[in-house]
């Protein structure tokens, strides 16, 4: 491991501010950058340890959402009685993540902005876009199963690991940061994480010297909520496919739907065009295959990862077949 240098902090702007040092980086929960500083294939210069910021409570909004600290650990966060009662998609999402050891630790901002587990990614031995810019994809053509299949580029198809960011596009929240002369700014969660194109090595809209102090869910959309992850085992797997889904049926129709999915690429996917085609339709298998069709418009494998087209169509079929029961 490389020589750094370690600040504590006590308050959102002195991170803005310290991020302003070489080469410096965030740490809170740690789940993913140590790992990263082991391997070296991040080498910070300065760590700004936030763990001491004030920003670790979830509270209710005037309009009836929520309001979650960037600080708030994973487990904490599922198991808040609001978030299980309201917004159960994303407590299910967040116990499907990770080991309780790990969800015991890891915050919520920090899992916004946790990197792909591409396992090229992590070999600093192996060409990478991601890492060394420039180098290329050892995934193309190489061992690509965890990788994506919609959104990629010729440059990187890495995955967004995250289950909970997953959760929280279908949800529509708010990023909210602060930069180091204390100006507050949010991002929505469809914007802040980016697809690779060609500038792979930026894994999201957060820009440089902001820091993430919360999330903000709206009031909770109508309808049953159900987040399903498909894995190669049942624990401690990053996603080969996520649903997360919110629908509103009556009487045999289909009210209003949010879907979005993980493990298919580089940041939760959601497709307006698939929301539109459940929408005033019948809850049937016709529906579900429409959606599935728009959802997966220009999905492509790269050889080992090709059976996630065809999962992630019955995946979908099976989560709305679920949702919409009566
Ligand atoms: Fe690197 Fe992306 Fe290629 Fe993986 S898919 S090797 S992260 S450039």
């Amino acid at each position: 491991m490389k020589a750094f240098t370690y600040q504590r902090v006590n308050t959102p702007v002195e991170a803005a501010v310290a991020l302003a040092q070489p080469n410096a980086r965030i740490i809170a929960g740690g789940t993913n950058l140590l790992d990263l500083m082991k391997l070296q294939v991040e080498t910070p210069g300065h760590l700004v340890d936030v763990n001491r910021l004030d920003l670790a409570r979830i509270e209710d909004t005037q309009d009836g959402g929520l309001r979650i600290g960037a600080m708030v650990r994973n487990s904490d966060l599922a198991a808040d009685n609001r978030v299980r009662e309201r917004y159960g998609v994303l407590s299910r999402a967040l116990l499907a993540g990770a080991s309780a050891q790990l969800r015991n630790k890891a915050t919520t901002g920090g899992n916004l902005l946790q990197r792909t587990r591409c396992p090229y990614f992590y070999d600093i031995t192996t060409p990478c876009n991601k890492r060394v810019p420039g180098s290329g994809c050892a995934a193309l053509a190489g061992f690509n199963r965890m990788l994506s299949v919609l959104g990629g580029s010729d440059q990187c198809i890495a995955t967004n690991p995250s289950d909970m960011a997953v959760a929280m596009r279908a949800l529509d929240a708010t990023v909210e940061t602060v930069d180091a002369a204390g100006k507050a700014h949010t991002i929505p969660i469809a914007d802040f994480h980016r697809l690779p194109g060609t500038t792979p090595q930026i894994d999201t809209n957060l820009a440089k010297g902001k820091v993430i102090t919360a999330v903000t869910l709206p009031p909770p959309p109508p309808g049953r909520q159900i987040y399903r992850k498909v894995r190669d085992r049942a624990s401690y797997a990053f996603a080969l496919v996520s649903v997360a889904a919110v629908i509103d049926t009556v009487g045999g129709r289909i009210r209003s739907a949010r879907v979005a999915c993980g493990g298919l690429a580089p940041k939760p996917w959601r497709v307006n065009q698939a929301e539109a085609a459940l929408t005033g339709a019948p809850a049937n298998p016709g529906t579900f295959d429409a959606a599935a069709t728009a959802l997966l418009e220009g999905a492509r494998g790269h050889g080992s990862n090709d059976f996630k087209i065809p999962l992630a169509r019955r995946s979908l079929s099976a989560v709305l077949t679920e949702i919409t029961r009566a």
